[in-house]
């Protein structure tokens, strides 16, 4: 039997919280379901600052390295806000992304009928939606030289960001996008600003050729980001796979989450490249922040973090059908009525963090008979 190896960096705020409660699916799948885990935890972002003088300590680099995949709780919060660039808390989980060279983010939005009135649309536009938007992650304007602030001679400041894309950095983001579709809906809409950048004109032509080239069995569409934009609330169903660059997935991907209602429910995966052996660095965390404003109060919404846990079962271990236990349990946990604060409504059963965790594993055992 294999054994899983499991990094969990908690991280600040709610991050200990709800990786605290993924332990406990983790733990249920151990016991239920015949896997071998082992679990290991260390130190990022602001309590490693705390603790070790750094947001981003070697030690837990490496032992992320090692490890089949990290599962991440979240970092950041007020005590930190008036530290220097280089020690925020927020470094930890870039150091991690750059050192396991984590370029493609998978960002799934899917509407859980139980929830499609909690959507600040109308529910037949959001119910049964199933989308999965694949954003590069480790280039573009984010990362590109030159980045910086200068004076000019007549004393007002000037500063660039610079957006840059190489063919390599965008035939392998889209391969990923491909690869996910053919495991879906088979169909990908890949979305830039081709008619004013030229990064933008690169990578249609990229993305263009990679398919015709690798995967004529997938539907592609193009699509200007703008519009993708537009598109995502007037009729986000349209859509199976949008693979997009570093910034305009970044403002897509939040569009998308507020389709199914609350941050509190929204995992992410973010994979590397695949080595000679065929492993694949991975990262699973939940979309949301620290939530400093509920921290400690046992108010967090444990889903989020739980699927970022199933995201890797199907990604890291190949475990589909595991993976689609830990969703249907937390269908049925909704239908059931059972609500965290932040996605309750009227007629519900309002629990606290532990008590949906125990629902979801209730859950489990129910669909595991
Ligand atoms: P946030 O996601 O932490 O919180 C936004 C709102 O959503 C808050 O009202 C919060 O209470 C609520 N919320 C978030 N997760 C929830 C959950 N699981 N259950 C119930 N409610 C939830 O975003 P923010 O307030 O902008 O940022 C707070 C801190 O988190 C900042 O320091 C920020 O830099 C950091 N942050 C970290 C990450 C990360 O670690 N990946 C991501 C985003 C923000």
């Amino acid at each position: 039997m294999p054994q899983y190896k499991l990094l969990l960096t908690p991280g600040d705020g709610i991050g200990p919280e709800v990786i605290e409660e993924t332990r406990r699916v983790v733990a249920w799948f151990a016991q239920n379901r015949n896997l071998a885990f082992a679990m290991e935890e260390a130190p990022i972002g602001g309590i490693a600052y705390d603790t070790l003088g750094t947001p981003e300590p070697d030690s837990t680099i490496q032992k992320a390295k090692s490890a089949d995949a990290v599962l991440f709780g979240a970092v950041g919060g007020p005590k930190w806000d008036s530290l220097p660039f280089e020690k925020k808390p927020e470094r930890g989980l870039l150091r991690l992304r750059k050192d396991l060279e984590l370029f493609a983010n998978l960002r799934p939005a899917l509407c859980f009928d139980a929830l499609k009135d909690a959507s600040t649309l109308k529910p037949e536009i959001v119910s049964g939606l199933d989308i999965l938007i694949v954003r590069e992650l480790t280039g573009g304007v984010y990362f590109g030289e030159p980045k910086q602030t200068t004076t000019l001679p007549n004393g007002e400041k000037r500063a660039v960001d610079t957006q840059v894309y190489t063919t390599s950095e965008i035939e392998r983001i889209a391969r990923v996008a491909f690869e996910l579709a053919r495991l879906r809906g088979k169909r990908v809409a890949s979305a830039e600003k081709s008619n004013v950048m030229v990064t933008g004109v690169l990578w249609r032509e990229v993305v263009t050729r990679v398919h015709a080239k690798e995967f004529p069995d997938i539907q592609l569409s193009h699509v200007l980001a703008d519009n993708c934009a537009m598109q995502l609330v007037r009729n986000p169903k349209q859509y199976d796979v949008i693979v997009t660059d570093n910034l305009f997935g970044d403002v897509l991907s939040d569009e998308a989450a507020q389709l199914t209602g609350s941050i509190g429910m929204l995992p992410s995966a973010s994979l590397g490249a695949k080595d000679a052996s065929g492993k694949q660095a991975a990262l699973y965390e939940p979309i949301h922040g620290s939530a400093p404003d509920i921290a400690g109060k046992g108010l967090a919404n444990p889903i989020a973090c739980i699927l970022s846990f199933a995201m890797c079962l199907r990604y890291s271990f190949g475990l589909n059908e595991d993976s689609k236990l830990v969703e249907r349990a937390v269908d049925r946990v909704l239908a059931d009525g059972t609500r965290t604060a932040d996605i309750m409504q009227p007629g519900m059963t309002k629990v606290g963090t532990t008590a949906m965790t125990g629902a979801v594993l209730k859950a489990l055992d129910k669909l595991n008979t």
